[in-house]
């Protein structure tokens, strides 16, 4: 790729990381990467041969791009295409994130959902995952991302950070991957480049600070922030947590670096940040750095919630609960469902936990969600295809389904849900929803290659 770097991005570039310049120059003309994170939750622990990402166990690399659309494992909510500097969050859970507690976590600037699907992995079923995202039609494709992971303690809202602190949402961690000037995507996105200015990133820089501001009054005493931008500059990243650590008297968090990550630990005033360059990883430009609110934090009550209901399809455990909410039927921890009957009024919501169907008089009907999540009955028999078959059902086109047993089935492949299909006596129906019908035809000449065996 031929690019025109703007020559006031590259003095900057100089004046803060000198030794850094050459390589960041080269990675223009080196091979990219490409790195996906795995939902652990449906595919299990990773060993580590197979987690090449230095500072996430349970990432790939990947030396070629497959064409993710054609890959049933994606469309099972099994892995998330996400660039290896990102899941140096990771570090920042692991350490100061006590999922014992079962914490309330806001991922605040949240679509597509890359965060997200990793924090959700992260809780591991506990606590409660506010995943919200402020422009709408953003909020609906991160609730189909969030939606294939197929976690019942994740929460999807679509509001402004003003309206959650109107609100009173009050939660234990709280993270900012914040609207940025977009430095990090050069080498991947060339209008990054063109839209890059000064000025824009002046501008990136107080609107970050209105949203770090918003932020923090959602932090209960003792909670955390983790902030993070996917830009090299100084005004967008460091002196954004100077201004939190100054105005509000925040305590820095740092985390564990190895040093043969070449990552770069930015210290200044009383701030601490990570600064991770484009690398071999399948990474891109990424800072991040948290910080504590002062005071004490408290072990959240779970109380005992009596709403399990009978729903044909699902196999709840002993404490799982039933919302019902618009015309569906969702399931969720308790932690989720104390948090939705504090706030279901005063937040527009757009997806919560699993949604298991509908429910009409006595006919239960199941939906998509339940199919993408671990927790369908196995009574429900399923129907295990093959690639090409897998892709036929994704693409909802007709082909011969190997049973003639009437009623609801789910379709795996490699034993992963696809969704739900029903038989009729006379006919197929096919269940997928359309809005994640593969729309593209597989190329002549193209060979599948499975990411798992
Ligand atoms: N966290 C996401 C992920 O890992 O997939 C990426 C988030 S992206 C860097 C920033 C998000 O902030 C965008 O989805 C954008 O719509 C949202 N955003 C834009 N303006 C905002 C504002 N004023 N307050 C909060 N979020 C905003």
């Amino acid at each position: 790729m031929s690019v025109n770097i703007p020559s006031t991005f590259l003095e900057k570039i100089e004046t803060q990381f000198p030794h850094r310049k050459d390589a960041f120059l080269r990675s223009f003309s080196e091979s990219k990467n490409t790195s996906i994170r795995w939902n652990t939750s449906k595919i299990g622990s990773i060993d580590n041969a197979h987690s090449s990402v230095p500072w996430y166990k349970g990432a790939s690399i990947l030396k070629t791009r497959p064409i993710f659309t054609l890959d049933p494992l994606f469309h099972a909510g099994c892995y998330y295409v996400q660039e290896a500097s990102s899941m140096l969050l990771q570090s920042f859970l692991d350490k100061y994130l006590n999922i014992s507690s079962n914490p309330i976590v806001l991922d605040l600037c949240a679509a597509p959902g890359g965060k997200s699907t990793l924090i959700a992995n992260h809780l591991a079923g506990n606590g409660t995952l506010i995943s919200n995202e402020v422009i709408r039609n953003r909020a609906y494709i991160l609730k189909e991302n969030i939606e294939r992971w197929g976690a019942k303690n994740v929460i999807v809202t679509n509001a402004d950070p003003k309206h959650l602190a109107k609100a009173k949402v009050a939660v234990d961690c709280i993270v900012v991957d914040a609207p940025c000037s977009g430095e990090g995507l050069f080498r991947k996105d060339e209008n990054a480049i063109n839209e890059w200015s000064e000025d824009h990133v002046r501008h990136c820089s107080a609107r970050q600070k209105r949203i770090l501001h918003d932020a923090w009054a959602l932090l209960k005493p003792g909670g955390i922030l983790i902030y993070s931008t996917c830009t090299y500059n100084n005004h967008e990243n460091i002196s954004n947590l100077d201004y939190v650590m100054s105005e509000y008297e925040g305590i820095r968090l740092s985390i564990p670096i190895e040093k043969e990550w070449e990552i770069e630990t930015i210290e200044h005033n009383k701030s601490i940040g990570y600064q991770v360059f484009p690398n071999e990883y399948g990474g891109e430009g990424f800072f991040i750095g948290g910080i504590q609110k002062p005071g004490i934090s408290e072990t959240n009550v779970v109380k005992e919630v009596n709403k399990n209901i009978d729903f044909e399809f699902v196999k709840p455990t002993q404490d799982d609960c039933f919302i019902s909410f618009m015309e569906d039927l969702y399931l969720v921890n308790p932690s989720t469902y104390q948090f939705y009957t504090q706030y279901a009024k005063r937040l527009r919501l757009v997806h919560l936990g699993v949604n298991v169907g509908k429910q009409k008089k006595t006919i239960h009907l199941p939906s998509h969600g339940l199919a993408m999540s671990l927790w369908i009955q196995k009574e429900i028999p399923e129907i295990e295809l093959n690639y090409h078959d897998s892709i036929m059902y994704l693409q909802k086109k007709v082909f011969t389904i190997p049973s003639n047993q009437k009623g609801w089935h789910m379709i795996t492949y490699k034993s992963k849900g696809l969704g739900l299909i029903k038989h009729l006596g006379n006919r197929w129906n096919n269940y997928l929803p359309d809005k994640y019908k593969i729309k593209m035809e597989v190329p002549k000449d193209y060979k599948y290659s499975s990411l798992i065996s």
